[in-house]
């Protein structure tokens, strides 16, 4: 099935054309970063606003870039939540409109349901996994026995870990987002500079927390006199490696409680180098199979809606028209019979 997919759940305006839940024939990002790098961070109503002038052209040249044209859809998949409602309801409304007019079917995906299966745009995995899903508003680990059937295995108690990059970056006078720009710092640092704390990791549960490391930051900063270039790096690369190391902990754990030896990195942090690397040398260690989505599929995206979104509409199960926006949603309410 040719389908049409339409992201718009945060600051990114997004549409691809995939086939068959495989093959992405266009993906198309618009980022609204600018926009909201302004304010420290995402200012919904400005969200909402972009989004509205974005859509129509995102998804014309999604089209264009596939070599297809509307008449050639055979289905829309489009984030239904979790989100900002005004942002969902953007593209929400386009994608049922399209369906409508055309006289196809839409089905309304998770956003989280399409990172954790966006890996399957690239490389074949069996089922079960165990996925991590990690990015500005998640922390959340999850069994996934097939498409549409999730397990909260444990999330963050706190702050998202991607929202930790953030607000530590913001501390460091780095930017907004500032996650991407701590990697490349990190990597000229010294790890082992400063003793962050590692939440939660005596623990042998599968919860995460990461407000005390981004306090314990604050803590280091405050009543410094201008950090120097190297200091920055450090505080970077130690953070970093504080961060890593308890995801890494918390999934190899979650993996060995499951008894499954595959694990999926999905989310905006799982482009960060650090845990990349971090996962690859342990995993070798203990034979675990690891995937991480190439770094265009690990931000948001509209092809990742492809996966679950050519599942669903082949199995009967497309939305109504009804369908509304859902800014929160659970992950392990979305449920398939069968
Ligand atoms: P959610 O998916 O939970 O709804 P979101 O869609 O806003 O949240 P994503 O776009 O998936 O989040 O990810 C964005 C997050 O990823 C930001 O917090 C950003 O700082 C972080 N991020 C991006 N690249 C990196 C990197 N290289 N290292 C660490 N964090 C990164
Ligand atoms: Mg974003
Ligand atoms: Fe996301």
């Amino acid at each position: 099935m040719l389908l049409l997919c339409v992201e718009s759940s945060c600051d990114e305006t997004a549409a691809a054309v995939v086939r068959d839940g495989r093959q992405i024939l266009s993906s198309v990002v618009a980022s609204q970063v600018d926009v909201h790098a302004l304010y420290g961070g995402v200012v919904p109503e400005l969200a909402s606003r972009h989004h509205l002038e974005a859509i129509t052209p995102v998804i014309e040249q999604a089209l264009d870039e596939a070599g297809v044209g509307i008449a050639d859809v055979e289905g829309v998949a489009v984030t239904r939540g979790p989100g900002l409602v005004g942002a969902l309801l953007v593209g929400l409304c386009a994608g049922k409109a399209l369906a409508w007019a055309r006289g196809i079917p839409v089905v309304g995906v998770h956003h989280i349901e399409g990172h954790i299966l966006a890996h399957l745009l690239e490389t074949e995995l069996a089922f079960p996994f165990v996925a991590l899903a990690v990015s500005g508003g998640h922390t959340h680990l999850y069994r996934v026995d097939g498409i549409g059937r999730y397990r909260l295995l444990g999330q963050t108690l706190d702050d998202a870990a991607g929202e930790a990059f953030d607000k530590v970056a913001k501390l460091l006078g780095l930017g907004y987002p500032g996650g991407a720009v701590i990697d490349r710092l990190a990597a000229e640092g010294n790890p082992d500079a400063i003793d962050f704390p590692r939440p939660m990791l005596k623990r042998k549960n599968l919860q995460f927390s990461f407000s005390g490391i981004k306090t314990a930051v604050m803590n280091h900063v405050r009543g410094r006199d201008e950090l120097d270039q190297k200091a920055v790096r450090d505080i970077a690369a130690s953070f970093q490696a504080a961060v890593v190391e308890v995801l890494v902990r918390k999934t190899l754990l979650a993996a060995e409680q499951e008894g499954i030896d595959r694990i999926v990195v999905a989310g905006g942090v799982a482009c960060n180098s650090g845990l990349r690397r971090r996962f690859a040398d342990l995993a070798g260690e203990r034979e675990l199979q690891v995937v991480f989505p190439s770094p265009r599929l690990c931000g948001d995206n509209a092809a990742m809606l492809g996966v679950a979104g050519d599942y669903y509409l082949d199995n009967g199960h497309a939305s109504g028209l009804d369908c509304n926006a859902l800014p929160v949603w659970p992950l392990e309410q979305v449920r398939v019979k069968g």
